[in-house]
């Protein structure tokens, strides 16, 4: 399992469907990828094959944003309707998530009582979180920093905004991620294999960051809000 994730001027679909083939070997029964243009978010999932979701991804669109994600399941039975991306009740937000969110079903009970869910899995938690809280008044940086403060477990998360074509918003905690670091774009990735074909700059995240990625910027904080610096590294593996 893994995710990958893809801002800048370049073919974002066909990036995240090769990354999500160089993340196959890790293991993965459905995949699925999101992505975000100015009319919004569109997106594909699969049971199955990256081959299937390569099939039914249309091949028209175009997007300057996007994320993707091949699924491991451990809270829900292995079908499309539990593939990720997820999305809150509105539509506005989509995330992909690796990991396993141990308190999810209090913090449905604690803020989400009155959530339709639409899937069986505990990654759905987190994304109908953010929006009940941004329904609250806050902006979205704060609800995605709220949201993690109060999540135990592992999580390796990027999220997009329909509303917001310009950012990707990610999170770590005890899964691996990385942020890949491009000439006008930038990229996320759980293993930098997968996305050694468009950079071999890296730089890597602590457990408990947040970063906001926009195509020529790289914000990354704790969840205290603090800015933190970190210098890329090359990444000398072969792609
Ligand atoms: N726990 C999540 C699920 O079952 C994510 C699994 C994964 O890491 O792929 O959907």
């Amino acid at each position: 399992c893994g995710i990958v994730g893809y801002i800048g001027q370049e073919d974002t679909k066909e990036i995240l469907l090769k990354g999500l083939e160089k993340l196959e070997y890790r293991g993965y029964d459905s995949a699925g990828i999101a992505v975000l243009n100015e009319n919004g978010v569109q997106f594909f999932k699969e049971k199955g094959r990256i081959a299937q979701l390569r099939d039914a991804v249309d091949v028209s669109i175009e997007a300057k944003a996007g994320i993707g994600h091949t699924r491991w399941a451990t809270h829900g039975v292995p079908n499309r309707m539990n593939a990720h991306p997820h999305q809150s009740a509105s539509g506005r937000f989509t995330l992909v998530h690796n990991g396993v969110i141990e308190n999810y079903e209090l913090l449905k009970r604690e803020y989400l009582s009155e959530v339709e869910f639409k899937s069986d899995t505990d990654t759905e938690v987190i994304v109908q979180m953010i929006e009940v809280f941004v329904n609250k008044g806050i902006t979205v940086e704060e609800a995605f920093r709220q949201t993690l403060t109060k999540l135990k477990g592992s999580y390796a998360i990027a999220l997009l905004d329909n509303q917001d074509s310009e950012r990707i918003y990610v999170a770590k905690n005890k899964s691996p991620l990385l942020v890949g670091v491009g000439d006008n774009f930038n990229v996320v990735a759980s293993d930098a294999m997968a996305m050694l074909q468009v950079t071999d700059q890296y730089i890597e995240l602590m457990d408990k960051e947040m970063v906001v990625l926009t195509k020529e910027s790289i914000t990354i904080k704790n969840l205290d809000g603090e800015v933190i610096h970190r210098n890329p590294f090359t990444c000398e593996l072969d792609a």
